[in-house]
C-alpha cells in the first residue's frame, strides 16, 4: 500500500520515456500517480515498452507526442491533458539534449537548437501550465538543470548556458508563485548513466568519474528519487531550490 501524496496526482514529464525521465515517469506512476509522457515520435514506443515493464503502474502511464521547442505545441498539450484529465499537478521539464562543440567551432543554428529545448522548452511548458495551477492554487515544477550549470564544461557552451539560464528561470517563478501554492525547483545531476553519458568520449566518461569524489556515475534512480520528494505534498516549503544530485562533484 502506498502512503505517497502523489496518489491521484496528474501531471506531465516531458522526454519520460527514456533514461532520467523513465525514471522519473515510473517511480511517480509507482506511487500511483498519472504520468503523461511528452516527447518526440519515438517516446511513443518507448513509453509502450516501459508500461509493459511496470506490470501494475502501466495504467498510470500515457503518451502525447510534442515537441517542448515550440510553444504552440506546448501549450496544445497542456490543454489536451488538462480537458482530458480536469487537472495538472506537477509538471517535470526534464526533457534536453546536448551538442558538444567549442565557442570557436559552434554554430549560431547550434547554438539555437539547443537554447530552444533545453531552456525555452521549460519556459513555454511553465507558462502554458502556469495559468490552470494559479487557478487551483496548487502546483509542483521540477526542472531538470545539470551540475553544468553551476561549473560550466569544456566544449558545451550553450548547454551549460541553458542549464544555467534554467536555475535562474525556477528561482524567478518560484518568487512569483510562492503564494500560490506553487513550488518551483530543480534538480541538477552530475554525471548519470543514461544514453546521453554514453554517447560521449570513453575517455570523456573515465575522466568525469575519476573527477568525482564518489568516483562512478550516478543511477537515473538517485535523480528520480529527489525529483519523487520535491514532488511531494509534504515539500510545500521547499521552492526556488536547486538541489545537486552529483556525487560530490560540485559543492
Ligand atoms: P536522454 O536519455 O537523452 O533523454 C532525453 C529525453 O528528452 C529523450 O526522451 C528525448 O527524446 C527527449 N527530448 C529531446 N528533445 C526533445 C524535445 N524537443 N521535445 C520533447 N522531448 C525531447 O537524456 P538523459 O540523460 O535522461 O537526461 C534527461 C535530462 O537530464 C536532460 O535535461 C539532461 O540535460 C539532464 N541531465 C542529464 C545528465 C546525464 O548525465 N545524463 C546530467 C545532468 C543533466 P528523443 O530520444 O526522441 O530525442
Amino acid at each position: 500500500m502506498t502512503t505517497s501524496s502523489l496518489k491521484g496526482r496528474v501531471g506531465i514529464v516531458t522526454g519520460g520515456a527514456r533514461g532520467i525521465g523513465a525514471a522519473i515517469t515510473s517511480l511517480l506512476a509507482a506511487d500511483g500517480a498519472t504520468v503523461i509522457v511528452m516527447g518526440l515520435a519515438p517516446d511513443r514506443a518507448r513509453t509502450e515498452t516501459l508500461r509493459a515493464s511496470l506490470n501494475g503502474a502501466a495504467k498510470n502511464i500515457a503518451f502525447r507526442e510534442g515537441n517542448v521547442a515550440h510553444y504552440e505545441i506546448c501549450k496544445g498539450v497542456v490543454e489536451e491533458v488538462r480537458v482530458h484529465y480536469g487537472q495538472i499537478d506537477f509538471l517535470v521539464n526534464n526533457a534536453g539534449i546536448t551538442a558538444d562543440h567549442t565557442v570557436r567551432n559552434m554554430t549560431v543554428e547550434e547554438w539555437q537548437a539547443v537554447l530552444a529545448v533545453d531552456l525555452s522548452g521549460p519556459f513555454f511548458m511553465i507558462k502554458a501550465v502556469l495559468e490552470h495551477m494559479l487557478e487551483r492554487n496548487y502546483g509542483r515544477i521540477v526542472n531538470i538543470s545539470s551540475v553544468v550549470g553551476h561549473t560550466g564544461n569544456f566544449g558545451q557552451a550553450y548547454y551549460s548556458s541553458a542549464k544555467a539560464g534554467l536555475m535562474g528561470l525556477t528561482k524567478t517563478v518560484a518568487l512569483e508563485t510562492a503564494s500560490r501554492g506553487i513550488t518551483v525547483n530543480a534538480v541538477a545531476p552530475g554525471f548519470i548513466n543514461t544514453d546521453m553519458v554514453a554517447a560521449m568520449p570513453k575517455a570523456a566518461i573515465e575522466a568525469a568519474i575519476q573527477k568525482s569524489p564518489e568516483r562512478r556515475l550516478g543511477q537515473p534512480e538517485e535523480v528520480a528519487r529527489v525529483v519523487r520528494f520535491l514532488l511531494d505534498d509534504s515539500s510545500g516549503y521547499i521552492t526556488g531550490a536547486v538541489y545537486d544530485v552529483n556525487g560530490g562533484l560540485y559543492m
